[in-house]
């Protein structure tokens, strides 16, 4: 342990190169999807990443509300992020604070730039993003959850939607930040990537960087979010996929003597 002041930092990176929970640099924590993972939203997904753990679910095309809001020549897209209260150590307080508002701000706008919105004028595709249990970057699980969701909900778009944060921490550029590098790293710059086109539809930063590194870490971001997009892709094909019934067992007719 290093410490800033009174401020205890942990070391982020050990002698051997490695992070606090063995990865390496450019590597990401465990990431499970599984499409359609509830039964009444029109399409949804659930997340696990590293210790996120994150459920998305979507709706529509259907009936905007508020009324005023519908737009004749296309859909809006609605997206609500909020994290449960039990979701962090300190018990949050509930409900939509700022924080939670900017991230639900930034993800629709995300949506909206992939999302055929006008094939579907006066409705609202409403994208509903629960973090359950949360280790940082989250608004990337809640990306990543919320794509596979529209597109178990059937809604036309241009592509998926990998997202991941890369960050400085301890002088050095890193994939995948988790809570404490998050915390006391010294740059976090979340991202979501349009794969077929290399365009970015979200990108945000805290903290600094010179421009090597924010050029750096875009790289590495966008070799993140390609291996993302094939975990995305395959909880897609596994929710699709029509496997072969197997054979039903054989039931004896008669009782045995
Ligand atoms: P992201 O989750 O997208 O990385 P932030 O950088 O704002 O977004 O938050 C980093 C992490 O800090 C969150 O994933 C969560 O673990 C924690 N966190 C955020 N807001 C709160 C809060 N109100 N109370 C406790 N922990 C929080």
């Amino acid at each position: 342990m290093g410490s800033v002041g009174a401020k205890e930092v942990p070391q982020l990176i050990g002698p051997d190169g490695r992070r606090i929970d063995g990865r390496q640099l450019d590597e990401l924590r465990p990431l499970r999807i599984v499409a359609g993972a509830l039964h009444r939203a029109d399409g949804s997904a659930f997340v696990e990443w590293g210790a996120n753990k994150v459920m998305a679910a979507v709706y529509g095309p259907r009936e905007v509300h508020p009324r005023h809001l519908q737009q004749n020549n296309k859909a809006i897209v609605q997206c609500r992020y909020n994290m449960a209260a039990f979701s962090v150590d300190e018990r949050k307080r509930p409900g939509l604070d700022r924080r939670s508002q900017e991230i639900s701000k930034v993800i629709a706008e995300a949506f909206e730039s992939v999302i055929f919105a006008e094939e579907y004028p006066r409705t609202s595709i409403d994208i509903y993003i629960e973090v359950l249990q949360a280790n940082a970057g989250t608004r990337c699980a809640g990306l990543v959850a919320a794509s596979v969701a529209l597109a178990d909900a059937g809604i036309p778009m241009v592509d998926l939607l990998p997202a991941v944060a890369v960050g400085k921490i301890g002088g050095q550029i890193a994939l995948d930040l988790r809570k404490e590098e998050d915390n006391f790293g010294e740059a976090d710059l979340p991202m979501a990537l349009v794969p077929q086109s290399g365009r970015l539809v979200l990108l945000q930063m805290e903290g600094h960087m010179n421009r090597e590194e924010l050029s750096r870490s875009l790289d590495l971001g966008v070799v993140g979010c390609r291996k993302i997009y094939d975990v995305m892709k395959q909880a897609l094909r596994d929710r699709y996929s029509v496997t072969p019934a197997a054979p039903a067992p054989s039931v004896p007719t008669e009782a045995p003597a």
